[in-house]
C-alpha cells in the first residue's frame, strides 16, 4: 500500500492528503509545546482526547451555522478536514484576564474583562507570534478589511459557543486562540474555523475551585496534563474509553 503524502508537520498534528481533492487527515500527535517550543514533552494519550475533543467543538459550531473545516473523525487520532488558505494569524478571544495579556498590561489573572478583547498575533515562530495590530495586517497584506470584520464575527461567535458549552459543566472559558482559513469557491472566499479548538489551545478553569483543566497545566507544571484534559472530556460526555467501544479502525490509503 502507498503510504500516505504528508503535507505539513507542525508541532503538535501531522497534516496528510486526503482521500478526495480539497480535503486532508489532520493527525493528532502526542507531542506537548509550550514557550515556542522551549518546553517539550511527550503526553501519552493527549493527541487522542484533542481529536476528540475538537471534534465536539467543531460538530457544535458546524451544527449552529459557524463554518469549520471539519468534515468528520476517521479515528483515535485522525480527522478529515477541509483544505483551506490558512490566513498567517492567531485570534486570540480574551474574556477574562490572563497570561501574556496579564504581564503585557499588569492585569492580575483572573480579572473579568468588560467585554471579550480579540487579538492578533501574526503566525512566525522565528519572531514568536508578535502581536499585531490591524493596521500591521491590512498594511502588510495578511488579510483584508473584510477579512478582518469577518474574522472578528467569527470568533466572537465561537467564543459565545464554547463560552456556554463549557458553562454548562462548571467551566470557565477564559481565553482561547483559533486559526481562520479561506475557502476558495471559484472566485469566492469563504472564511472557516481551522486549525483545532481544544484545551491545548484555550484557557479553561473550574468554576468552583479555579483548577486548571488546560495546557497551563502543562506550561506550568501544575500537575497531570491528561488528567486535566480527561476532565474536560469527561464533563462533555466525550471520553476516548467511549471513543474505542464506537470507533471501527478506518484504513487509508
Ligand atoms: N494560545 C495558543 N497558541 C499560541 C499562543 C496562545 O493556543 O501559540 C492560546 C493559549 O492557550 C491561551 C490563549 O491563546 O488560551 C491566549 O494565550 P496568551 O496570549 O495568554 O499566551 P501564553 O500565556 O499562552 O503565552
Amino acid at each position: 500500500m502507498a503510504r500516505r503524502k504528508k503535507v505539513y508537520e507542525g508541532k503538535a498534528k501531522i497534516l496528510y492528503e486526503g482521500p478526495e481533492p480539497g480535503t486532508l487527515v489532520q493527525y493528532f500527535k502526542d507531542d506537548a509545546t509550550a514557550f515556542n517550543a522551549e518546553k517539550k514533552d511527550i503526553i501519552d494519550g493527549k493527541g487522542v482526547l484533542n481529536n476528540r475533543l475538537s471534534e465536539y467543538f467543531m460538530t457544535g459550531l458546524n451544527n449552529i451555522g459557524v463554518p469549520t473545516h471539519f468534515i468528520r473523525r476517521i479515528n483515535m487520532r485522525e480527522q478529515l478536514i477541509r483544505s483551506v488558505e490558512i490566513i498567517p494569524l492567531e485570534v486570540v478571544v480574551r474574556n477574562t484576564a490572563a497570561g501574556s495579556m496579564s504581564k503585557r498590561l499588569g492585569i492580575a489573572e483572573g480579572t473579568q474583562l468588560p467585554r471579550p478583547i480579540i487579538e492578533f498575533y501574526y503566525k512566525d515562530d522565528k519572531l514568536g507570534d508578535p502581536l499585531v495590530t490591524e493596521e500591521h495586517i491590512i498594511a502588510f497584506g495578511w488579510a483584508t478589511q473584510q477579512d478582518l470584520d469577518d474574522m472578528v464575527a467569527l470568533a466572537l461567535r465561537v467564543n459565545d459557543f464554547m463560552s456556554g458549552v463549557m458553562m454548562a459543566v462548571g467551566i470557565k472559558l477564559v481565553d482561547f486562540k483559533i486559526e481562520i482559513g479561506r475557502i476558495w469557491d471559484n472566485d469566492y472566499q469563504r472564511l472557516v474555523v481551522a486549525d483545532e479548538i481544544s484545551p491545548d489551545s484555550c484557557r479553561l478553569w473550574d468554576m468552583e475551585t479555579g483548577q486548571k483543566l488546560d495546557k497551563d497545566v502543562f506550561r506550568r507544571d501544575l500537575g497531570n496534563l491528561v488528567d486535566a484534559y480527561t476532565e474536560v472530556a469527561r464533563r462533555l460526555g466525550v471520553l476516548p474509553s467511549n471513543v474505542t467501544h464506537h470507533t471501527k479502525p478506518t484504513l487509508i490509503n
